[in-house]
């Protein structure tokens, strides 16, 4: 049977395309390669960080979900979180790739680009060009550059005995997306529910917070996919502690407990929460500077990421969202 990228998978496309284009990437003042949260190179005495996230009408969002405003503030958040996710570095240039139906009103795309405006105003981003093109869906693909203004964090230098460290909640943006594809946009949601799925339309990046923890952090990366998945990326081993896992208390709520709750945080997409481990020595500094982190594991020398709840082992099932 011919493979194909569902099939195949995400991740093992990432890893091929990585492996063959290995020998170009050298060379050239590249200081991270294809596999992090942004690409990141040096020139003229400073470190670029790039990164391009894209969003998919029926596929990342349908059009009945979320106002044109809030889906261009979306497709900007999600790239500051990637440049966020880098540690210490300004988001400065960005070029919005727009593929949309001929029969969209231009209103509509108007409004889209007052919502890219809002986020360029409140990051001072230059919107600096771009590509309109005319396609069956709503395709948004944002490049977005930023500009290293201290230490690079990568997902690769967690430490064992290193603590894993989060921001805010999890889980709401998954609960959100779900009650969306149960009973659609129009639905009388109570207030819960609504503020859950403003989480999935309203993210907002943690560049502030990424500036602070980036004096601290030996890795770090934000959760696109799930808690687990992000852990995943930055240790091979980790011990996660359920109760420590920081969830809201709309979720609590609408999700019906803890247990329901906590597969929201672990398995749900789209938290764009910053995951990142610290040196247990430095990790009660950083909570001092920043007390919405929590810290909910640590990094260890085995081979899995096993998490427990009331002391004992959960079943590991993969369960993050797969994009194929
Ligand atoms: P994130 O969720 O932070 O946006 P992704 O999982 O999308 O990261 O991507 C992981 C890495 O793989 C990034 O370095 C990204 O630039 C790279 N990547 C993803 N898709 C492709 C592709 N089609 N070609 C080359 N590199 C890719
Ligand atoms: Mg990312």
């Amino acid at each position: 049977m011919e493979k194909t990228l569902k099939t195949a998978g995400e991740f093992a496309l990432i890893e091929k395309i990585k492996k063959d284009f290995a020998r170009l990437q050298t060379g050239q003042n590249v200081s991270v390669g294809i596999g992090d949260d942004c690409f990141c190179f040096k020139t003229g005495g400073q470190t670029l960080c790039v990164t391009k996230d894209m969003l998919i009408e029926d596929v990342h969002f349908k059009k009945e979900w979320i106002s044109p405003q809030d889906l261009g503030k979306k497709a900007m958040e999600v790239n500051v979180s990637d440049i966020a996710s880098m540690g210490n570095v300004k988001p400065e240039y960005v070029f919005i790739g727009l593929g949309a139906p001929a029969d969209t009103p231009l209103k509509y795309v108007e409004r889209f680009y007052e919502g890219i405006k809002s986020v360029c105003l409140k990051y001072s981003v230059l919107l600096s060009g771009g590509d309109t093109v005319k396609s069956d869906k709503i395709v948004i693909s944002v490049t977005l550059i930023g500009k290293a203004c201290g230490k690079i964090i990568t997902r690769n230098g967690a430490k064992n005995g290193d603590l894993i460290g989060v921001t805010n909640t999890f889980g709401d943006a998954g609960a959100g997306v779900e009650l969306l594809y149960k009973h659609g946009a129009k639905y009388k949601y109570l207030k819960e529910e609504k503020y859950l799925i403003s989480k999935q339309n309203k993210p907002e990046a943690r560049l502030l917070q990424a500036r602070i923890i980036s004096e601290f952090a030996t890795s770090m990366t934000d959760a696109s996919d799930g808690l687990f998945i992000s852990v995943s990326l930055l240790a091979k081993g980790a011990d996660l502690f359920c109760e420590k896992i920081p969830v809201s208390k709309e979720l609590l709520k609408v999700a019906g407990g803890r247990q329901k709750s906590l597969e929201y945080a672990l398995f749900g997409s789209e938290d764009y929460e910053l995951v990142f481990t610290v040196p247990q020595k430095r990790a009660a500094k950083l909570k001092k500077l920043l007390p919405e982190i929590s810290y909910i594991g640590c990094v260890n020398s085995s081979k899995k990421v096993r998490y427990f709840y009331d002391g004992k082992e959960q079943k590991t099932v993969y369960r993050g969202y797969k994009h194929f």
